[in-house]
């Protein structure tokens, strides 16, 4: 039997590189398949079969460390700067800003040069601000997962934050929990690829994606929703559903790796100590118990998921405008907590499609799919008792 890792179905790899962290031996890369997704590729002269990265490989297994239970919370920040800047409601600020006033370093998903997502360190107040905001594309964590561990050994504090599944890779990778680790995962329904992504923008921009300066799936310019907008310099574009096939079909859910359609995450308990996601459909009056909170700029919902997290949670508290709530309140619009996505007929389609005729092609049927999602989401809308009735005259 072999002893070192290879992926023989999609859905048992997530991407989490908590494998390439963990050969000594350098024999791991992550290499793109023809959708673009990641997927670990061992260099066979360099392995010497120890068997450390089918060890850390979280996918396949019950995770370590998973938190059963939570307190739940319904949150802004009070800064209106940050609150504009951030997706939700800014609390992954609040608590990098209180790991970076203890002498701490935080990791998150920021933009690079060449438009690609990567993992980076970030060690002062001032380079928070490349983390903020959901980037909807799958991240890289490179070697990440080392730099925590060094930065833990040499007895600093550190707050990395990230999609369920690489919480769970940095865990398997330091072999647990560690005091002055704080893990901040994000309720996460799926990631496409990079690829996609890079595809997509170049299209947006009739072929000159190499003068974009900042992409934004939610802009606040737009309010707290899913709007955003691509700046390239002296110019803003729209960005959005209408705008966009990949974001269209992102938030659809057709284009994610196929593991994030067996995501074990969700029914297994959160990864982080706190899990930070989007408060939709957030009730009036829990926003008046609050305590100043603008829902036309963001709140989030915050799950408290262990002792550490609760003691983060208590350090920011005098920074948020806040009100306890509960997890069934926040799955009525945030299924994902409790289930993977499920794809509808058409997934498996459109990414051959794109595979095998490139992204020309994945866009041809936009239109008519827009079309039949404003339809099916109309027909959603109509009262039962109305649809009763239709029925009845047919
Ligand atoms: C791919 C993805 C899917 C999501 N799906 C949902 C959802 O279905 N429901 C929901 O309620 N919330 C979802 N969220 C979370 C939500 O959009 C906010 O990120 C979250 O509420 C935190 O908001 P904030 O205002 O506190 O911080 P923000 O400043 O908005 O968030 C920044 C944090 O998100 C992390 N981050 C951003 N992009 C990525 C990425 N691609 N991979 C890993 N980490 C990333 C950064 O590292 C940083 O820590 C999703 C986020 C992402 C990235
Ligand atoms: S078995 Fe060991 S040397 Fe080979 S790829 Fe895995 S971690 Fe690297
Ligand atoms: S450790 Fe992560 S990236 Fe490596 S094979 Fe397992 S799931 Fe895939
Ligand atoms: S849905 Fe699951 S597998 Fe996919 S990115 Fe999110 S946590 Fe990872």
């Amino acid at each position: 039997m072999r002893k070192y890792i290879i992926v023989e179905q999609a859905e048992k790899c997530c991407g989490c590189g908590a494998c390439v962290n963990a050969c000594a031996r350098g024999a791991i890369t992550m290499k793109e398949d023809k959708a673009g997704f990641i997927f670990p590729a061992v260099d066979t002269a360099q392995c010497v079969e120890c068997g450390r990265c089918v060890e850390v490989c979280v996918f396949d297994k019950k995770q370590q460390g998973a938190h059963e239970s939570c307190t739940v919370y319904a949150a802004a920040v009070r800064d209106k700067a940050v609150l504009g800047e951030s997706s939700s409601g800014g609390i992954f600020t609040a608590l990098a800003t209180a790991v970076l006033e203890k002498g701490g370093a935080v990791f998150g998903a920021a933009w690079e040069p060449g438009l690609s997502l990567e993992h980076i360190c970030v060690e002062s107040p001032k380079q928070l601000q490349r983390l903020r905001g959901s980037k909807y594309v799958q991240s890289t964590t490179g070697s990440t997962f080392r730099r925590v561990k060094e930065l833990l050994q040499a007895g600093r504090y550190v707050c990395y934050s990230g999609t369920p599944c690489q919480i769970a890779g940095l865990k398997a990778y330091l072999g647990g929990e560690d005091e002055k680790l704080l893990t901040v995962d994000i309720i996460c329904h799926g990631v496409p690829s990079m690829k996609m992504l890079r595809d997509d923008l170049n299209a947006l921009t009739g072929g000159n994606s190499a003068a974009i300066r900042d992409v934004r799936f939610r802009d606040k310019a737009y309010g707290w929703g899913v709007k955003g907008s691509v700046s390239t310099g002296s110019t803003k574009i729209k960005y959005n559903a209408n705008t966009s096939p990949y974001y269209f079909y992102f938030l659809e859910g057709e284009v994610y790796r196929e593991s994030c359609y067996h995501c074990r995450f969700p029914a297994e308990g959160r990864q982080g100590d706190i899990t930070l996601g989007d408060y939709w459909g957030i009730r009036s009056a829990l926003i008046d118990k609050m305590g100043g909170a603008n829902p036309d700029l963001g709140i989030s919902c915050v799950l408290v998921n262990s002792e550490k997290g609760k003691q983060w949670f208590e350090a920011i508290a005098p920074a948020l405008a806040y009100a306890p709530s509960t997890r069934e309140s926040v799955e009525k619009r945030n299924g994902q907590l409790s289930k993977a996505s499920v794809p509808l007929p058409e997934h498996k389609a459109l990414l051959e499609g794109y595979e095998q005729r490139g992204y020309a092609a994945f866009c041809s049927g936009y239109k008519k799919h827009t079309k039949d999602h404003l339809l099916r989401k109309a027909k959603e809308m109509v009262p039962s008792k109305v649809k009763r009735k239709l029925n009845e005259l047919r």
